[in-house]
């Protein structure tokens, strides 16, 4: 049952849903009629409440998704479908800590909140007061803006203001490139890291920029979610669907050894060792034939 202060969507049979807080006397006002608080405070999750008009709406506990899609947006956000895919990828949870760029509008910021929860921390950061104090609005409004979060007014171009031992850094910033010189300072070794672009040509500056390291590991993809209609004897997808999002693109914090490339080129196939080839031209690295002859010595382990 919702009780007084509590979050609630509410969705009409038109299908439209809104996030509501129930408060006392604040009763809604739908084109169906008045909607009275005091019904919503007396239902269950799940069951339908009568307007004044003897419309029925539903009432649910919103989960996640229904709390980022309602945040008050003046910037572009994150949706559902990023979210979890960059949260699991990055491993945000329970005693971790974790570094965001830029918060915008907080949508990110309020799942990053959800899943730190009380013992994990979120550092994040925004260079326009007008934003942050957007987002500080829409977490407080979700209930999420709580000790785990720290929410830093300034440019990155400074640093992350002291912030170091990161488990976890995400960036939705148009150029990432410019700032990945201060990720070493600010996450621990072997930190997960991702990042969102719109476009292509903004991927291959970041790309360019990883491959100057100390990072390792780069992954890029796209997620798409094709919507089907749920009709039993006639199912099929949607006829239109959100294609495009932007890019994701994840990366480890990783200081590159002799030792590891060598073993790694081991494994190469042919294309893909032009491939290096060219890459280690253009980086100015020693050809593969002298990373493969010379004399490494360090630690090895077992076969994985
Ligand atoms: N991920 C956010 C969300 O889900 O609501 C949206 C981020 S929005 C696309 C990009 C934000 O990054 C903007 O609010 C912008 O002001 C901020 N930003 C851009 N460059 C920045 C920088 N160098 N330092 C801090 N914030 C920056």
């Amino acid at each position: 049952m919702p009780v007084y202060g509590e979050l609630v969507i509410v969705v009409t049979p038109r299908g439209k849903r809104g996030l509501h807080r129930v408060l006392e006397n604040q009763d809604l006002h739908t084109r169906d009629g008045v909607l009275r608080m005091a019904d919503i405070a007396q239902a269950e999750y799940g069951s339908e409440v009568l307007t004044s008009q003897g419309v029925p709406y539903r009432l649910y506990r919103p989960t996640l998704s229904d709390l980022v899609q309602g945040v008050k947006r003046q910037t572009q956000i994150l949706y559902p479908k990023d979210i979890g895919y960059i949260c699991t990828r990055l491993g945000v949870g329970p005693g971790r800590t974790v570094i965001e760029a830029g918060t915008g509008s907080g949508s990110l910021t309020a799942a990053l909140a959800w899943f730190s929860g009380p013992t994990g921390h979120v550092h994040t950061f925004e260079a326009r007061e007008e934003f942050q104090k957007l987002a500080a609005k829409n977490l407080d409004k979700l209930g999420l803006l709580g000790e785990n979060v720290t929410m830093h007014l300034g440019d990155i171009a400074e640093g992350f203001d002291g912030v170091t031992g990161a488990d976890a850094l995400f960036l939705d910033v148009r150029t990432p490139q410019a700032y990945l010189e201060h990720i070493p300072e600010a996450c621990c070794p072997g930190a997960a890291l991702a990042f969102l672009l719109p476009t292509v040509n903004q991927v291959t500056l970041l790309l360019e920029g990883l491959e100057q390291g100390p990072f390792d590991d780069v992954e890029v993809c796209e997620l798409m979610i094709r919507k089907w209609k749920p009709i039993v004897d006639r199912l099929r997808p949607e006829d239109r669907m959100i294609a495009h999002t932007g890019f994701l693109i994840f990366a480890r914090l990783q200081e590159k050894s002799d030792l590891w490339e060598r073993f790694r080129v081991q494994s190469l196939g042919t294309r893909e060792r032009k491939q290096e080839a060219s890459r280690r031209q253009r980086l100015g690295l020693p050809p593969l034939e002298s990373l493969e002859s010379a004399e490494i010595t360090g630690s090895s382990t077992e076969d994985l």
